[in-house]
């Protein structure tokens, strides 16, 4: 991936089949689904690759059990049959994960295990193993932190786990692969139209300035909570479509949870579940759902929202959890398609939302990460329809996202040319520096940010940690983007100022 050979093509006269607004995961799907059909298609994304919420999930590729005690079983149904599909083509990016759920009374043994037996069964076969009953004594074998004081039993049921930002990034690589441009820091700006229909989109390399108009058949609208946005720049009179939802997680040390289990809690006070997952060397806590008046891509955490997660987690563990041990907070904005009635946030589905403009634009939101590639093959099999493509089947289930063995190749090649990029990050992450150049030359890696947030996850396990080697960051990058000194100390600068929003204060 080559930012500027991707940019190129925007100096073309080209007409594209289809133009894809926003490089979030349903973005970069639908670019890659478009590429895979034949079209002709351009993504560009304002700022970086899953800068918005495709960075910022509790990182589960699951079917959502709690959908299930809505009783929505075609939406679970579905969910678990993507979770399959992304297991099997991203296995380098995802991975089986246990979860227990630990229960107080024997009613809730029956009902929980129950439901989650239902839950396995509706994954047919792409289940990834049955749910089971523990006793008492399996479930502190377990989750040996749990407090075992009133705990009747656990069930056991199995979902799936991925690194969010990485997948974004390998959808992007591949979807160039097959054909796609794709550009990230590259904002669209405003519609052309022609008879009131949209004809193309104007556009600006956020990094050079420079306009750019583009002619193109058909455009999607896949810029999550930025929807409203992008709809009222094609009519502004429209109303908002989407009301942002924020999400907090609090990531701490694994020794709060030993093992490879993650715990669900299935009923906070507000009625959610509560996750605690094991990411790394380190456990993630969340998520919470605060409706909130305004879209920003660096939400705040609420003090409430802390307050919440910790007393609950804190309900269930011996070690108790204090806001010191929080290394990283980290807040996601949910897309959450509006309702006209006044409805809990909690209760709005999360069933994706496609709708087209009279002018022909597609819009499409809501969903979950697990379903980004149904809800790219809905975009795609619209935007055909309404840009006249030729019609062409969707091919995404059955293709695999990345290339594990070209990426490894790639970074033998960068020690080869200097071995001492061998050399770990920090002493106590497993990541070496030959990533940040890998990120550089091949991930279209532009700033701090974007290693420390994306590429390399350490932002989100460990803030203080991440500004702590941003500057040995910056002196790496400066080499392989031909910057100077100036670069780099304004680079340790506004990362440092961006990551501190991660710490708690
Ligand atoms: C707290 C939380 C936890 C979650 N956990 C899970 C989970 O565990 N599993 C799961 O399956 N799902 C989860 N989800 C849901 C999932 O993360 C989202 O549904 C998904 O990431 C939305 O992707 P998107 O591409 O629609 O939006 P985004 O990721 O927000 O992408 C939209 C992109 O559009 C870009 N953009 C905006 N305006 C413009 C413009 N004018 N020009 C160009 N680009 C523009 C933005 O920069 C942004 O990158 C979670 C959500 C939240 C909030």
């Amino acid at each position: 991936m080559n930012r500027s050979e991707q940019l190129q093509a925007l100096e073309t006269d080209t007409i594209w089949d289809i133009i894809i607004i926003g490089g979030g995961a349903t973005g970069l799907g639908t670019a890659l689904d478009a590429s895979l059909r034949g079209y002709k298609t351009l993504l560009i994304e304002g700022h970086d690759f899953a800068k918005g919420t495709s960075s910022r999930s509790t990182k589960l590729v699951h079917g959502g059990v709690r959908y299930l005690e809505k009783g929505n079983i075609k939406l679970v149904r579905e969910a678990l049959r993507e979770r399959g599909y992304l297991l099997k083509n991203a296995p380098h990016l995802t991975s089986v994960q246990t979860f227990i759920v630990p229960v107080f009374s024997g009613w809730e043994k029956l009902f929980y295990g129950l439901g989650l037996k239902v839950y396995d069964l509706l994954s047919g076969k792409l289940s990834l193993g049955d749910t089971q009953i523990l006793s008492k004594k399996e479930t502190v074998a377990h989750l040996p932190s749990i407090n075992a004081e009133k705990l009747a039993g656990g069930i056991l049921y199995y979902d799936g786990q991925f690194n969010d930002s990485g997948l974004a990034i390998e959808i992007a690589a591949t979807a160039i692969k097959k054909g796609a441009t794709v550009i990230n820091y590259c904002k669209a700006t405003g519609f052309i139209k022609n008879n009131d229909k949209i004809t193309g989109v104007e556009c600006l390399d956020v990094l050079s300035e420079k306009k750019y108009s583009l002619k193109t058949k058909v455009v999607v609208n896949a810029t999550g909570v930025f929807t409203n946005a992008v709809v009222q720049m094609d009519d502004y009179t429209e109303d908002d479509l989407v009301s942002p939802s924020q999400g907090i997680h609090l990531v701490v040390d694994a020794k709060f949870f030993p093992g490879i289990d993650a715990m669900m809690i299935p009923k906070t006070d507000d009625g959610r579940v509560l996750f605690a997952v094991p990411w790394h060397d380190k456990i993630v806590l969340g998520t919470t759902d605060t409706p909130v008046d305004t879209v920003s891509f660096e939400p705040k955490p609420l003090e409430e929202e802390i307050e919440f997660i910790i007393k609950h987690i804190n309900r269930y563990c011996t070690t108790l959890i204090t806001r010191a041990d929080i290394n990283t907070v980290y807040v996601g904005l949910r897309p959450l398609v509006k309702q006209k009635t006044k409805v809990s946030s909690a209760l709005i589905s999360r069933e994706h939302h496609l709708s087209v403009s009279l002018s022909g634009l597609i819009t499409i939101t809501g969903g979950k990460w697990t379903t980004y590639r149904k809800m790219a093959a809905d975009a795609v099999d619209n935007a055909a329809f309404i840009g006249k493509l030729n019609k062409e089947k969707c091919s995404t289930a059955n293709t695999q996202i990345g290339d594990e063995l070209e990426k490894e190749n790639r970074i033998q090649e960068i020690l080869k040319d200097d071995a001492s990029l061998a050399e770990k990050i920090h002493t106590k992450y497993p990541f070496i520096k030959a990533e940040i150049v890998y990120a550089v030359k091949f991930e279209m890696a532009i700033c701090i940010e974007d290693i420390l947030a994306r590429r390399i996850r350490l932002l989100f396990l460990d803030a203080r940690l991440a500004i702590e080697i941003a500057p040995m960051v910056a002196s790496i990058m400066a080499i392989y983007l031909q910057k100077d000194k100036s670069w780099e100390a304004a680079e340790v600068k506004s990362f440092t100022e961006l990551a501190g929003q991660y710490i708690l204060k």
